[in-house]
């Protein structure tokens, strides 16, 4: 989705955001499932503010159990964007005619994916020294010899 600089002015407005690379693979195998964003933007002077808010859903499994699980994560992450000339410390540019926007959709999904997602707080694991999921079953192993 491109955002074209003759549409950013002094004032802000808002788009919805329009990202059709679902499923694409993030973090550790996490894919992306769905996506509900809107994007702010303005310009100061040379400067454009870009401002994602709303929320992702990313298909993943539990870091305990294995389980599937889709987990949807709340975003608000801004980025300011100078022209492509400025020396200096700068992380974002933007140059030409327009900003592509799926390149900051990406990173904010990378930089918002949960580190560790667990189906539920209490989530039993597998044993570690059968492999049954402790959530639906008892597997007769003393997990307590393990530790002597
Ligand atoms: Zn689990
Ligand atoms: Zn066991």
């Amino acid at each position: 989705m491109k955002l074209y600089l003759s549409e950013i002015t002094d004032s802000i407005s808002k788009k919805r955001v329009e990202f059709t690379e679902e499923n694409d693979e993030y973090n550790h195998g996490s894919s992306l499932k769905g996506l509900d964003l809107e994007v702010s933007f303005y310009r100061a002077g040379e400067t454009v503010c870009l401002k994602f808010v709303g929320n992702f859903t990313i298909g993943t499994v539990c870091d305990r159990c294995a389980a599937d699980l889709e987990v949807c994560t709340d975003v608000s992450e801004s980025y300011y964007l100078f022209p492509e000339k400025s020396s200096d410390d700068v992380d974002y540019f933007y140059s030409g005619d327009s900003i592509e926007l799926d390149d900051f959709v990406r990173e904010t999904v990378v930089m918002n994916v949960p580190g560790k997602i667990l189906c539920s707080d209490d989530c039993a694991g597998l044993c570690p020294r059968c492999g049954t999921n402790l959530n639906d079953k008892k597997c007769g192993c003393n997990a307590e010899d393990e530790t002597n």
